[in-house]
C-alpha cells in the first residue's frame, strides 16, 4: 500500500481547511488590527466560532461535536493563525487541550455531561501555571483539601489563555503538597463557583487578543464529580495532554510563518526600488527561497506529529520538535517580512509587524525552547 505524501490532505480535511481560511479571511481579518490595539476579543466572534465547527472537532457526533480528528484540529488553527494568532489559540485550547483532557481522562458522567458543553457553546481554559510554577509545573501550590464528597480549592493560577471568554476551566491543584508530583489532581471548574473568581488580565507583545489572566481560589468547593481522571494523577492528565498541546502551538506558529510569507512575497513584488519590483534582486529571492524551505519543513514537521498522533504511534518527540522549529521558524520569517517591508515592516498599517510579535510566544508556552530541547535530549539519550 503507498503511504499519501504529508501535506496531501484528505478531502474532508481540505475542505475543512479552506472554510476556516476562508471565514478568517472574511470574518475576522477586517477586525485583526482594532483586536490587536484594544487587546480585546470580540464577543460575538465566538458563537460564530462555534458555528464554523471548529469548537469540538474531536467531540462525537453524538456529544453534538464534528467526530473529527486530531489533524483536523491542527488544520483548523493554522488556517485562523494565518489571519490572527488570538483567534487560533483560543481555539486551539479548547480542542487541543480541554477537549483532549475530557475525552481521555474523564469518567463515562463526565464525557456526557462536559464534551456537549464544550461542543455546543462552553469556551474552556486550562489552567496549570502559577506564579512560582511554569517550566516546574509540578512544583505549583494551589492546594485541594478533601471537605465532604469533594475538595476546597485554595491559590492562583497565572496565565491562562482564554479566562475571560471561558465557562469551564480544568484547574490543577495538589491534594497533598509533601508527595510531589503525586499529589496532583485536575479537576473541572465551572465560572461562578463561590471562591472562583478571574483576577488581572496581562497587558502583552503579542497575541494581545487572546486574553491571558490570573485566577484567584479562596475555598473554592468542587464536587468530587468534577475530578477529572484519578486523585493524585493529575500529573498524567497535564504531560499526556501537553504533548499533544504542543502540535497545535507548532501548528499557529506555521501559519503565521506562512502568512509572512505570503506578505512578503506579494509586497516585494510590488514594491519598486532602483525601478525594479525588489524581488527581482537575487540577495531578496534567495532569502524569500530559505523562508519557504524553512516553512515547508515545519509544515512537514507539525503534520507529521500530528498524523502520528492520530495514528496511535508514539509522537513525543516529534512533537518537541514540531513546536520548537515551526516557533523558530515563525520568528524569523516573520522578521525577514518585516526587514522586507523597509520601513512600513515597522509600522501598524502592514500586517507584519504584528505577526513577528505574535510568534514570540511559541517560544515561551506549552514549554519552552529549553523544555522542548530537553525531551528531545531525553529521548536521545535514553
Ligand atoms: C501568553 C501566555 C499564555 C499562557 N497560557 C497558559 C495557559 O493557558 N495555561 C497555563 O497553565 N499556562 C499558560 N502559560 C504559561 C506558560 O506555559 C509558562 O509561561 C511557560 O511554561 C514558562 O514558564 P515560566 O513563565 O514560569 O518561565 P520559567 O519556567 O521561569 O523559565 C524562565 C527561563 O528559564 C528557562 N528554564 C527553566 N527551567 C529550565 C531547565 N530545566 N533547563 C533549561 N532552561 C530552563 C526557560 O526555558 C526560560 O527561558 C501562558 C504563558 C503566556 C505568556
Amino acid at each position: 500500500m503507498s503511504v499519501p505524501p504529508l501535506t496531501n490532505l484528505s478531502e474532508d480535511e481540505r475542505l475543512l481547511f479552506d472554510s476556516v481560511l476562508e471565514f478568517a479571511e472574511s470574518e475576522i481579518a477586517p477586525r485583526v488590527r482594532e483586536m490587536d490595539e484594544q487587546a480585546k476579543f470580540p464577543k460575538d466572534l465566538i458563537p460564530k466560532l462555534f458555528d464554523l465547527g471548529v469548537m469540538g472537532i474531536e467531540v462525537p457526533e453524538s456529544l453534538g461535536g464534528s467526530g473529527a480528528t486530531f489533524v483536523h484540529s491542527v488544520l483548523a488553527v493554522e488556517a485562523l493563525a494565518r489571519v490572527d494568532a488570538s483567534v487560533a489559540v483560543l481555539v486551539d485550547v479548547q480542542n487541543t487541550l480541554v477537549i483532549n483532557a475530557v475525552t481521555r481522562w474523564g469518567s463515562d458522567e463526565i464525557k456526557t455531561r462536559f464534551l456537549p458543553m464544550l461542543a455546543g457553546g462552553t469556551v474552556g481554559a486550562y489552567a496549570l501555571s502559577e506564579s512560582g510554577s511554569g517550566s516546574d509545573a509540578f512544583a505549583l501550590q494551589t492546594r485541594a483539601t478533601e471537605l465532604g464528597g469533594g475538595f476546597t480549592l485554595t491559590g492562583h493560577k497565572l496565565w491562562i489563555t482564554n479566562a475571560n471568554e471561558a465557562d469551564l476551566f480544568i484547574v490543577f491543584a495538589t491534594v497533598n503538597p509533601e508527595a510531589g508530583y503525586r499529589g496532583i489532581t485536575a479537576f473541572l471548574v465551572e465560572r461562578g463557583t463561590p471562591g472562583f473568581r478571574i483576577g488581572k488580565k496581562e497587558d502583552k507583545l503579542g497575541i494581545r487578543a487572546s486574553s491571558t489572566c490570573e485566577l484567584l481560589f479562596a475555598d473554592c468547593l468542587v464536587p468530587e464529580a468534577n475530578v477529572l481522571g484519578e486523585v493524585g494523577k493529575g500529573y498524567k492528565v497535564a504531560i499526556e495532554t501537553l504533548n499533544e498541546g504542543r502540535i497545535g502551538i507548532g501548528a499557529q506558529m506555521l501559519g503565521i510563518a506562512q502568512a509572512a510569507l505570503d506578505h512578503a512575497i506579494r509586497y516585494t513584488k510590488e514594491r519598486k526600488q532602483f525601478g525594479r519590483a525588489v524581488a527581482e534582486f537575487q540577495g531578496v529571492q534567495f532569502e524569500l527561497a530559505r523562508a519557504a524551505m524553512e516553512v515547508e519543513a515545519a509544515r512537514l514537521l507539525v503534520y507529521n506529529a500530528a498524523r502520528l498522533r492520530d495514528a496511535g504511534r508514539p509522537f513525543l518527540t516529534e512533537a518537541a520538535m514540531c513546536k520548537l522549529h515551526a516557533s523558530e521558524v515563525a520568528e524569523r520569517v516573520a522578521s525577514l517580512a518585516v526587514n522586507l517591508f523597509g520601513g512600513y515592516g515597522f509600522v501598524k498599517d502592514y500586517p507584519v509587524e504584528k505577526l513577528y510579535r505574535d510568534a514570540k510566544i511559541g517560544q515561551i508556552y506549552e514549554g519552552t525552547t529549553n523544555l522542548q530541547l530537553q525531551t528531545i535530549a531525553k529521548a536521545l539519550l535514553t
